[in-house]
């Protein structure tokens, strides 16, 4: 790995929802440019070693910052160094960004529906995606839905609120419809194709996935995205390809 493909950045602040998930900002580069749903590699020196993944950005692009949120994972090399991480700690950035999660890929014209679909971290393009003015212009209606294991887990409420407020005002169609997996009390606690399958996602959104009305996009676990995109295809809608078709996917690690 080339060092000189990186940038060195510090750490701003470091926010922590779960024993398992944190946040961190840390400086943005002015060379640094990035689209809604897009990925940065971010190192991190292990040893004498430069250890990188990929991460979603949660920021929006008009930021001044860069926003990431990450999960723990029990004995990575990267992410169980990575928690310990403190304000004014350095960080490398790759100097470009990477990935085709972005409302780009979708030709005009555009259904009415934008639905995005996350698991766990996969949370963060969406809410990249739904800090920029482009993205409620472009769609009627919009559903966030959001699945976690347990209620604890669910990180950014507040946020998404508060993004919906700002960036939707006067737009009337926006759902946030969070799904908890391991808590049968919780409204929706299903897994995702299931939900699909019964017809109660369509029923929170108050809104039908069809292959005329409907983009969806999907982030997260690799097996729930794999699982859901066959749920979806049974309702007759497509994958995405040189524009054209309803989904378009990312997994998560
Ligand atoms: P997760 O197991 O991905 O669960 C998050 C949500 O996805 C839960 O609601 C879960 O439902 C659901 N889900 C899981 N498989 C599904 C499927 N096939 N179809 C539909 N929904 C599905 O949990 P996580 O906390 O985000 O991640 C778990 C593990 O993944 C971590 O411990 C970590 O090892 C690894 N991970 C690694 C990285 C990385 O390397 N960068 C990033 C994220 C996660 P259920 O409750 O029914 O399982």
């Amino acid at each position: 790995m080339s060092i000189e493909k990186f940038s060195v950045e510090k750490v701003l602040s470091v926010h922590r929802w779960a024993h398992n998930l944190f946040s961190f900002t840390m400086t943005r580069p002015a060379h640094f440019k990035f689209t809604a749903g897009q990925f940065a590699r971010i190192g991190l020196m292990v040893g004498d070693e430069l250890v990188v993944r990929a991460y979603s950005v949660v920021s929006s692009p008009f930021d001044e910052t860069l926003e990431f949120f990450s999960i723990v994972v029990p004995d990575g090399a990267f992410t169980s160094n990575l928690q310990h991480l403190k304000v004014g700690d350095e960080l490398y950035l790759e100097k470009i960004s990477y990935g085709y999660l972005t409302l780009a890929r979708y030709q005009q014209p555009l259904p009415q529906d934008l639905w995005l679909l996350a698991t766990g971290t996969g949370l963060a393009p969406f809410l990249s995606m739904l800090q920029d003015f482009e993205t409620w212009n472009k769609y009627q209606q919009i559903n966030l839905v959001y699945s976690v294991r347990t209620a604890s887990e669910l990180a950014y409420v507040d946020r998404i609120q508060e993004i919906a407020k700002l960036f939707g005002e006067g737009h009337s169609g926006f759902r946030f419809i969070p799904i908890i997996t391991r808590d049968p009390n919780a409204a929706l606690h299903d897994r995702l194709p299931v939900l699909i399958a019964n017809g109660e996602l369509e029923k929170a959104a108050g809104s039908e996935l069809s292959p005329a009305s409907s983009h969806v996009m999907l982030c997260g676990n690799p097996q729930m995205v794999e699982d859901t995109k066959e749920a979806l295809k049974q309702r007759g809608l497509t994958m995405n390809r040189r524009g054209e078709g309803n989904i378009a996917v990312e997994n998560y690690w």
